[in-house]
């Protein structure tokens, strides 16, 4: 079968499916010019993920100080979503959405249009910066014009405690409520679909497992192989951002076909 058979395939899964969890890990966020962690030239292959456990990030200066030069150049510009963000949202225009289950810190869902109370984003979101000792929070913009400036670990304006990016480091626990919604939206849905995740980071990884697992479907679009794609129904090898817009077309034009009919 082609890539065009597997699409359609996909698209009459997403047709007939009630309730749709759509799962993303970095790889959602690739074509909008952030790299992601595990691909050849990903974050990991400039930065030693040791360094980026939350014990490092409290405890030594010279990790914030890593820490920060690694926020510096990751956000160094304003990043936009791309036709995979704008094709997940415009699922959701069409009521085929439940919710996105996101392992992205970006905010471009958001951004491309799906509304806050659908996204769970089980690993924070580095748009906003916190201070550990008050709970001040200050915008990512603020702090990147400080860093601009020249500071190399800036801290908090109000009591100079420890500023953190507001995502969830290694080591440090996920978001309870967050986690306990994602669990139960991923074992009611009908469909799961994973965009761009290696599948290895856990608990995130569970997700489509908890899904799989109460009877939904799955597909996956990604552009490396993961632990789950022998579950898969579709496996979709390529990039989302060109996938995702033709497998929401068919879906468009099936729902108008039947509204005709
Ligand atoms: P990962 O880096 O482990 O894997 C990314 C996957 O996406 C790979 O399998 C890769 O082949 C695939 N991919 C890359 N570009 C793609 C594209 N255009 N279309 C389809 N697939 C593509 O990412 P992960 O599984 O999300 O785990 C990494 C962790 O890093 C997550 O916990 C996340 O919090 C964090 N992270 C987030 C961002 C972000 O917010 N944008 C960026 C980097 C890392």
């Amino acid at each position: 079968m082609d890539i065009e058979n597997y699409i359609e395939k996909a698209a009459e899964l997403v047709y007939r499916s009630q309730s749709v969890v759509v799962f993303t890990g970095a790889g959602v966020s690739t074509e909008s010019g952030i790299p992601d962690f595990r691909s050849p030239g990903g974050v990991w292959s400039r930065y030693d993920p040791e360094d980026f456990t939350y014990q490092r990030f409290v405890s030594s200066q010279e990790a914030r100080r890593k820490h920060w030069i690694m926020i510096g150049e990751i956000f160094a510009k304003e990043y936009e979503p791309n036709p995979a963000h704008y094709a997940i949202a415009e699922m959701d225009r069409l009521g085929k959405l439940d919710c996105i289950i996101t392992q992205n810190v970006d905010n471009l869902h958001q951004k491309a249009g799906v509304s806050v109370e659908k996204v769970f984003e089980l690993h924070g979101n580095t748009m906003w910066i916190k201070c550990l000792s008050c709970g001040r929070r200050y915008p990512m913009g603020e702090v990147k014009k400080r860093l601009g400036k020249g500071e190399e670990i800036p801290d908090c304006l109000e009591c100079h405690g420890i500023l953190k990016p507001d995502g969830v480091f290694f080591g440090e626990a996920l978001p309870q409520k967050v986690l306990n919604d994602s669990i139960f939206h991923a074992q009611h849905c009908d469909l799961c679909i994973v965009v761009g995740s290696t599948l290895v980071v856990y608990p995130a990884a569970y997700m489509p497992v908890y899904a799989v697992q109460a009877g939904a479907k799955l597909i996956i679009v990604n552009m490396s192989d993961t632990p789950m794609d022998h579950s898969a129904d579709v496996l979709l090898m390529g990039k989302a951002g060109e996938i995702l817009p033709q497998m929401v077309e068919r879906v468009k034009s099936k729902l108008s076909q039947n509204k005709t009919e």
